[in-house]
């Protein structure tokens, strides 16, 4: 399980980032912690944030992401872990966001713990006085001066977070002026939901996944018959085709038998046509004969007259 434990300082972030360690054995990685053993060890990171963590302010984005980075590395981490201070503004949840993408590890939930500002100033002098009695040195900066400041910087730089796992739907919001208890238990309901509504959202998945399977195993058996399917469709489409050409031949045979008799027909025709001019023409010479008789007649009556006239003026 991977958390992030968001809130302003006193909102109880640590107290219950520790008994979540231990109901989930995830580890806490808390960059306040974090950045106060490199300030104790004097390491170059701590030499660089000491006088900023005691005034308030925030530590630069990339000295924590850095330290971040190297620490989910570590084998502790693997099993899923609370941040507890980090991420601390945009810039860092997206970081985050990146480092985890790379890793391909999930967000379950970002827990914020919301208090009235009024509470937390007690709550702070009251821790401080805890230490004091347990013999514990105080941090610098849980001073009520410091502590405006660390406000301040929550407000204008932290809040800001609430938006934006909201908007990721990973935000779930405790009511901290609770009991540390109360706390305690909203929070494990609240995973235990989550928890519910993933192996559920698994259990579809993994449904999915095996209908997928199974249409994968029907598919490729179709896959399998599919060869001779197509040789199937390859013969049917072959003898349609050889049918309709076969058609096609028969139609033009058919076609051109009805021509071929058409000419014959003509042909016939003809030599009828033929035979009948040449029997007129064989019967003409009669005519003709006729024709040159009348005009052998008519020349005859011609020449009568003529001789029957020349007859009378010879009289005259
Ligand atoms: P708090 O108890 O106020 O939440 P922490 O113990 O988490 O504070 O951190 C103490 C100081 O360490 C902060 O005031 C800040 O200077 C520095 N610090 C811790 N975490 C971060 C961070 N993620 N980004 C920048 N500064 C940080």
């Amino acid at each position: 399980m991977r958390l992030i434990l968001l809130g302003p300082p006193g909102a109880g972030k640590g107290t219950q980032a520790q008994r979540l360690v231990q109901k989930h054995g995830i580890v806490q990685l808390s960059t306040g912690d974090m950045l106060r053993a490199a300030v104790a060890a004097e390491t170059p990171i701590g030499l660089k944030a000491k006088d900023i963590m005691a005034s308030g302010a925030l530590v630069p984005d990339e000295v924590v992401v850095g330290i971040i980075a190297d620490r989910i590395e570590e084998p502790d981490a693997t099993n899923g872990f609370i941040l507890d201070g980090f991420p601390r503004t945009v810039p860092q949840a997206e970081a985050l966001d990146d480092l985890l993408k790379q890793k391909r590890l999930k967000l379950d939930a970002v827990i914020e713990l919301r208090v009235n500002e009024s509470a937390l100033l007690e709550r702070v002098e009251t821790r401080v006085a805890q230490m004091r009695e347990r013999g514990e040195a105080v941090r610098a900066d849980d001073t009520p001066e410091v502590l405006s400041n660390r406000l301040a910087s929550y407000r204008a730089q932290t809040e800001p977070l609430v938006h934006y796992y909201s908007d990721k739907r990973k935000l779930i919001t405790i009511d901290g002026m609770m009991s540390i208890e109360e706390v305690t238990e909203a929070i494990n309901k609240v995973l235990a939901a989550l928890a519910e509504a993933d192996s559920a959202k698994e259990a579809k998945k993994d449904a999915k996944a095996s209908a997928k399977r199974a249409s994968v195993r029907k598919t490729s058996a179709k896959a399998k018959k599919a060869p001779a399917k197509a040789a199937k469709a390859a013969k049917k489409t072959a003898r349609k085709a050889a049918k309709a050409t076969a058609k096609k031949v028969a139609k033009k045979a058919k076609k051109a038998a009805k021509s071929a008799k058409k000419t014959v027909k003509a042909v016939a025709k003809g030599r009828k046509k033929l035979a009948a001019k040449a029997k007129s023409r064989a019967a003409a010479p009669k005519k003709g004969k006729s024709v040159s008789k009348g005009r052998k007649v008519a020349k005859k009556a011609a020449k009568k007259r003529v001789k029957a006239a020349k007859r009378l003026t010879k009289r005259r």
